[in-house]
């Protein structure tokens, strides 16, 4: 183990940081939802990579269909024809509902939303960019630009500087959310108020009349929301507020993005996309991370007409579409399929929130329990009259303890201060127990 630890500190950057760095965990492999270390230890993954494992680790179906392919063919790049390109594209359009049918595939969630940022520029002509704060959408330079959680982003890149024309005007606005000190935990919570009635929409649709208002209306390029914050800490928004927003942002000749690399793949249980929890169809929708189970992949889905403004040029990804992710991601969409994996993720999902409502309740700590499906955030905070965020070390114990009990959990939140729960969509209610117990008793340990 030490002789790992000192390796991993040869050749990696800072920036690359161990999640638990009292005592690491040495990764050996993985089965489904489970993950073994170099001393045999079992550990629970409810982190999934960041809610990328989504099918399982190692799945054997993916497996032999990976395996299968990497005996065929491992690259071409698409200048050529080769049928699991097309074969894929035709069944991940199935999925998306008219007029998304035009599928450019990437190797990332960044890349993805750097394409799409770049197609509703050429779109609209316009070149402003909203996004919400707490938000995270990549690392390259342009979606670190989108990003609006301060701990990502490099004031250097940020924005490119803003040398060239390219130079994005991004406004992280107009979100309150639990990531803000003073606001109310609860006011971002999914309202269940009757149609038109809910008030903390109104707040933020004024908020977001008040970014028009100091912007440049007229350059408004496109309008960038995950369906449920993942980063940010599960943020779900009022009732209607993506419905509302994305009526404003067209009306001034906006597009809107749905970035789907967290939300996708059934992940939210009650729906495949994140969106069609919204009531809403984005004209771009971008996706990573699931799509693949862990291999590099990822994916722009937009409409004809947008698709249309471009074509002026060639678009080349190299690895884009490359045949051995094609026949992967082929294989996740029929494992999700025959494994049921949106219904595990709505039944182990909603029994989770349900029980970790409970905890909310009988812990000080615990300040907000939300989400959808198996994309759940447990915020925690010094206590629930104050609402201020648990400090790093409290929430480190607790996390570093969870982890020795056998559970992986996620962390997440402008403060750190929110627990994030994504495992593969493979679990058990028999694992949930498990995790909940462990979990409880982290909680106990901490609170004596
Ligand atoms: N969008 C969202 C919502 C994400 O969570 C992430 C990654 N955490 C990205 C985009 C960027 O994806 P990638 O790391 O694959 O570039």
């Amino acid at each position: 183990e030490r002789m790992m630890e000192i390796r991993r500190q040869n050749c990696n950057p800072m920036t690359m940081k161990v999640t638990y760095y009292k005592k690491p965990v040495y990764i050996h492999q993985g089965h489904m939802q489970w993950l073994w270390d170099v001393d045999g230890r079992r550990y629970l993954d409810l982190f999934a990579g960041v809610a990328t494992v989504s099918v399982g680790h190692c799945h054997p179906k993916v497996t032999a269909a990976a395996e299968k392919q990497l005996r065929k063919l491992w690259h071409t790049t698409n200048i050529y024809v080769y049928s699991p390109l097309h074969e894929y594209t035709e069944k991940l359009a199935a999925t998306l509902p008219d007029p998304l049918k035009v599928i450019y595939l990437t190797n990332s969630g960044s890349e993805a939303n750097d394409l799409a940022m770049l197609m509703a520029r050429l779109h609209t002509g316009n070149f402003d960019v909203i996004t919400l704060r707490g938000s995270y959408h990549g690392g390259s330079p342009h979606t670190m630009g989108l990003t609006s959680n301060a701990a990502y982003k490099y004031p250097v890149a940020s924005g490119l500087g803003c040398h060239n024309t390219m130079c994005p005007d991004v406004f992280a606005g107009p979100w309150g959310g639990s990531n803000c000190r003073d606001s109310p935990i609860q006011t971002i919570r999914d309202c269940s108020c009757p149609q038109g009635s809910c008030t903390a929409n109104d707040k933020y649709i004024g908020q977001l009349n008040e970014v028009f208002a100091t912007s440049v209306p007229s350059r408004i390029a496109a309008f960038f929301a995950e369906p449920i914050m993942g980063v940010g800490g599960a943020v779900q928004y009022p009732k209607n507020f993506l419905k509302d927003t994305y009526k404003l942002v067209r009306e001034r000749g906006g597009v809107c993005i749905a970035d789907e690399v967290q939300t996708g793949f059934g992940r939210t249980g009650s729906h495949f996309w994140g969106f069609q929890g919204h009531d809403v169809i984005p004209d771009i929708v971008t996706m990573a991370k699931g799509i693949a189970n862990g291999f590099p992949m990822g994916a722009v889905v937009t409409t004809p007409e947008i698709a249309a403004s471009f074509a002026k040029g060639v678009h080349f990804n190299t690895f884009g579409g490359n045949p051995v992710a094609c026949a992967i991601a082929s294989s996740v969409l029929d494992t999700m399929e025959e494994d049921g994996t949106q219904q595990i993720s709505h039944n182990v999902g909603t029994y989770l929130l349900t029980e970790l409502a409970k905890m909310r309740d009988k812990y000080e700590i615990i300040g907000d329990v939300r989400g959808k499906g198996l994309q759940i955030g447990v915020e925690m905070v010094k206590d629930k009259a104050s609402r201020k965020p648990l400090p790093p070390a409290a929430m480190s114990e607790i996390f570093e303890d969870t982890k020795d009990m056998g559970v992986l959990i996620g962390k997440g939140g402008v403060y750190g201060q929110t627990f994030r729960i994504k495992p593969p969509m493979c679990i058990t209610r028999d694992d949930a127990d498990f995790f909940l117990a462990v979990f409880n008793q982290a909680l106990h340990n901490y609170m004596e």
